[in-house]
């Protein structure tokens, strides 16, 4: 049988603290759509039969959204505006009267859409979604199934290639456990798996073996799968003894939404240590005014938990693409003009930003703390804290992001006040491995001996210049890796709401002079696993 033997263990990359043991669901590949034919019935009824299929499709995202969180929603309400233009269906329109089918109709005059915004990055995502919208109707007029077919009832851990948002978003409480063959540790599946409490096993290739029915044990603290095995087998989550005291360092939240802000503060977070001010636009088609941006901007500081709010200068560029934005076709758009490089051409968007959170400031009487993301020299850090000091009382600061910034830090002194490190980025451009790329998961692994070493320069060089440094990557949200974090000397960290908990309980638990000798040696190990395997020993001695 495959080759798969009782106990056998399948590596991946772990999301997550707790461990299940459930059947396999394998998710099916779609079936293939049919070609595009003429139609047997005649233009009237397959215009018919075409409104009721964008009908049905639309109650479904409906449907989709209403069962999601914030951003899937978007991503739903954003298919839906597409599916219902109307210059699209007088284009179908036009097919239908030359004799095709429904399906084809739709097909053909999706495909001539997307080859007028083809070619034109701007567009790319457009042009994904309305691969996706045409997907959607040809796939309900021919009685096929699209996404995921999930079983409601019962207990499954499901395991696919890798899934995508509005895969995500069908998620259904009848899946318990989760393992992809790709994606990394910052993968969309990763990043939802966590945040739902979901384990989760990424980057697991062996995986593919797997069949329905197999039992397998998902074991993320293990970073591992195994065929055939009791939940008594789990490698135990380190269970920290609660001391009653302050965690070694601030454990502040990362948030990109009202919503974000609010969980944070039932989480107890100290502050937000990342406010990804992109995500409230990554599907606006227009600038939103100073005054629309302050209200949101106060309304998110007011609802923020206490402690200094953080918020990061918009992002776009790469994996985050920003409608009104308009950025230039790049062949290389995660080297290309991102982050803090839009001042070129987009400073006024920047000083508005700045503009509009100095006025939510003063409103909310909280403290803001400002930072540009993608710094890669020490003068666009200077330029980027004189113009913030200009607009508004802030703390200034940057993210760390680029290896050729990690090599200035003593060049800010005095002119920043603090850099938070974006080890999601910092690892993409340290082992030049594609973040979005599925297959290179294991060189995004936080554990890499490079990127600890690296933060360890981070943190003392950032100490010796009197800069505050803090990690607001992936990476902080995981509790062993948040004390070697603090042992390196960084002074916060800043986690998704929901391992606020987790990572405060490890920081409380650990004394500082412990925390500092594990960091310390974990330096000496030249692989990412040896490295997990010396923290996890230690935490596991002290607990
Ligand atoms: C990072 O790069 O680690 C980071 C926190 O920024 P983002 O994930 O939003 O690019
Ligand atoms: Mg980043």
């Amino acid at each position: 049988m495959r080759g798969l033997t009782k106990g056998q263990v399948l590596s991946g990359l772990g999301v997550g603290l707790n461990a299940v043991v459930a059947e396999v669901f394998r998710v099916a590949p779609m079936q293939a759509l049919p070609e595009f034919a003429k139609s047997t019935k005649g233009a009237d009824a397959e215009r018919v039969s075409l409104k009721a299929a964008i009908a049905s499709v639309s109650a479904h995202l409906d449907e989709l959204a209403a069962a999601s969180d914030d951003t899937s929603a978007d991503i739903f309400e954003a298919l839906k505006f597409l599916l219902e233009d109307d210059e699209l269906f007088e284009v179908a329109d036009g097919h239908l009267a030359d004799g095709w089918s429904a399906a084809a109709a739709y097909g053909l005059a999706v495909n001539e859409f997307a080859e007028l915004l083809g070619g034109d990055p701007d567009f790319d995502e457009r042009v994904k979604d309305l691969q996706d919208i045409s997907k959607r109707v040809q796939a309900n007029l021919a009685g096929i199934k699209v996404g995921l077919e999930l079983p409601k009832h019962g207990s499954f851990v499901i395991v696919g290639e890798d899934f995508s948002p509005a895969d995500t978003a069908q998620f259904t409480s009848a899946v318990v456990g989760v393992i992809t063959l790709k994606g990394g540790p910052t993968s969309h599946t990763a990043i939802i798996c966590r945040s739902r409490s979901i384990p989760a096993v990424v980057s697991c290739g062996e995986a593919a073996h797997l069949v329905d029915g197999d039992i397998v044990l998902v074991d993320p603290v293990g970073d591992r799968v195994v065929f055939n095995a009791e939940l008594s087998e789990a490698t135990m989550p380190i269970e920290f003894i609660a001391t009653g005291r302050e965690p070694l360092v601030p454990v502040r939240s990362n948030i990109g939404s009202l919503d974000d802000a609010k969980k944070a503060s039932s989480a107890g977070a100290n502050g937000v240590g990342l406010f990804r001010t992109e995500l409230l636009y990554l599907s606006s088609s227009s600038q939103p005014s100073v005054e629309a941006q302050t209200a949101l901007y106060a309304e998110i500081l007011a609802a923020a938990p206490e402690g200094p709010v953080v918020v990061r200068t918009i992002d776009a560029g790469s994996d985050k693409p920003v409608p009104f934005l308009n950025m230039p076709h790049e062949e290389n758009p995660s080297l290309g003009v991102r982050g803090y490089r839009l001042i070129v051409e987009h400073r006024q968007f920047i000083v508005d930003q700045l503009q509009s959170l100095e006025f939510a400031r003063a409103h909310t009487g909280r403290e803001v703390w400002v930072m540009a993301p993608m710094i890669a020299t020490a003068a666009e850090a200077r330029e980027f804290a004189a113009l913030a000091k200009s607009i508004g009382q802030f703390k200034v600061g940057i993210m760390v992001e680029t290896p050729s910034i990690v090599t200035q830090i003593a060049d800010l002194k005095g002119q920043i006040d603090f850099l938070s490190v974006g080890t999601n980025d910092l690892s993409q451009y340290l082992f030049a491995a594609d973040r979005m790329n599925p297959a290179l998961g294991l060189l995004l692994n936080p554990w890499q001996p490079g990127l600890i070493r690296t933060l360890a320069r981070i943190a003392s060089e950032s100490l010796a210049a009197g800069i505050s440094s803090g990690v607001c990557g992936e990476s902080a949200s995981d509790p062993a890796f948040a004390v070697v974090l603090a042992g390196l000397g960084m002074k916060s960290v800043s986690s998704s709401p929901s391992q606020v908990g987790a990572v405060k309980a490890a920081l409380s638990a650990v004394a500082e002079a412990d925390a500092k000798r594990i960091a310390h040696e974990v330096q000496n190990f030249s692989t990412a696993e040896e490295a997990k395997a010396f923290v996890l020993a230690e935490l596991q001695k002290l607990s």
